[in-house]
């Protein structure tokens, strides 16, 4: 059956298509961390629809908020609504008191890239200046904005008239790092760098109106910054009047044990973007959360027809109050120690590991011919992805050079599915390594 599914989706849809093309899968329901494919295979879900299902696919608390809220309003465009209120307030708990009053938060269009076009837009608006600067390795969305300061070029060759003024400098990407440091020696001359160009008239980069990066680089291989490294960026950017835009879309919403990833910075950005979790179940929905300081657009200025459904708010209110009533924070840091623990002794097994990162349950494997050359494996992960799959693993693949395995599953997995999927993971490693 699923392979039929497949065949009408190839002929009929798009070859934009992408991830059933590596998880070729129908699938007819899904429950927690499992997935059921049309002819009633079972999936474990390492992937969580791309980050989206922290709470899990059709969490049953989460779905009496949905199933209450669809018989009552579902469209309300940005009128204001009880539910709507609530969820705002539970956002703004997540911001420290102190600072608390300098923030506003705004709905935008329903995914990830809406809150990036938001964001550069405010900082534009607010600056009246054009540049931004995005790193190595970030990925933002594929809406032109966010396609621009995207670093992927394979994902923007091809389009000569996207936003122009974006520059790129590099990540804090310790494993590899950009600037031959040693962890002993390292003063994070990553962070230093945009120092440096926005001071050396040479470097061609002006001033910008904002700097945009993820707290942890997603798609990038999940790529987790040295401690310091955030800190350092915000105090550069302000000291140069710069709008700091952190992007939490995938890092937030309690992926990492925290609400949002940045929070072990003890810096605050001028605008967050949140989408993915926010939605509770996998509604869409997106917003940013400013400071007032940025403020500048006035009513209308930026408007739009689907900016928090009230489906979605629901959603995101039963996902706040699961999560608080089950304490899933600290059980996600507890499964992702866990996790962390089962997947280093694999790398002390396996040489081609290079390194296992990760914080919470956002976490990535990356893989090398050898540890000495640090060469990139993608065609190993391709592989080990491939048995994977075909054994009932589902997860992504991201790096630079395609080599990183990422685990993002739902924050409810427990040590059962842990154990099974990692029986998986391990054979499948055992076999294309041998
Ligand atoms: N920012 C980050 C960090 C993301 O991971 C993603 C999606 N993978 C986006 C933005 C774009 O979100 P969307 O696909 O919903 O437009």
């Amino acid at each position: 059956k699923s392979k039929e599914i497949l065949a009408f989706q190839q002929e009929r849809e798009g070859s934009i298509v992408s991830y059933p093309r590596n998880m070729p899968i129908a699938i007819n329901r899904a429950k927690g961390a499992v997935i059921e494919d049309a002819d009633g295979n079972l999936f474990l879900d390492f992937f969580s629809g791309a980050g989206v299902l922290n709470v899990g696919h059709c969490n049953a608390f989460v779905l009496e908020y949905v199933k209450e809220q669809q018989e009552k309003l579902v469209h309300a465009l940005d009128f204001p609504t009880e539910n709507r209120t609530d969820l705002v307030r539970k956002i703004f708990e997540q911001i420290p008191e102190k600072i608390r009053d300098e923030f506003k938060v705004s709905f935008c269009g329903p995914t990830g890239s809406d809150a990036v076009e938001a964001a550069i837009k405010l900082a534009k608006h607010k600056t009246g200046r054009e540049g931004v600067i995005a790193f190595h390795g970030s990925y933002h969305g594929m809406t032109s904005g966010a396609l621009s300061v995207t670093s992927n070029v394979k994902l923007r060759s091809r389009i000569s008239s996207l936003v122009p003024n974006i520059s790129f400098i590099p990540y804090s990407y310790c494993y590899r790092c950009p600037f031959n440091k040693e962890a002993a020696s390292c003063k994070l001359d990553c962070a230093d760098y945009l120092r440096y160009v926005l001071e050396n008239p040479h470097s061609g980069f002006g001033k910008p109106a904002a700097i945009i990066l993820e707290p942890i680089q997603g798609e990038g291989g999940t790529v987790i910054p040295r401690p310091g490294f955030l800190e350092k960026i915000v105090a550069i950017a302000r000291a140069h009047d710069i709008v700091v835009i952190f992007d939490e879309i995938q890092c937030g919403f309690f992926r990492t044990g925290n609400f949002w990833a940045f929070e072990d910075a003890h810096t605050f950005p001028d605008i967050i973007t949140m989408s993915k979790g926010l939605g509770g179940i996998g509604f869409p929905i997106s917003a940013i959360i400013y400071n007032k300081s940025v403020e500048s657009w006035g009513p209308g200025d930026h408007i739009g027809t689907f900016r928090g459904n009230q489906v979605s708010i629901a959603a995101g209110n039963g996902a706040f109050e699961f999560i608080r009533n089950f304490d899933v924070a600290q059980h996600t840091i507890e499964m992702g120690a866990y996790l962390m623990n089962r997947l280093e002794q694999l790398k002390a097994t396996f040489p081609c590991i290079g390194e296992v990162r990760g914080k919470g349950l956002m976490i990535g494997i990356e893989y090398v011919t050898d540890r000495t050359s640090k060469t990139p494996a993608p065609e190993m992960v391709k592989k080990i992805r491939e048995l994977c799959f075909s054994r009932g693993l589902l997860f992504e693949v991201g790096g630079h050079y395609n080599n990183v395995i990422r685990f993002l599953p739902p924050l409810i997995i427990n040590k059962v599915i842990i154990n099974n999927a990692m029986e998986i993971f391990e054979s499948a490693n055992r076999e294309v390594m041998a």
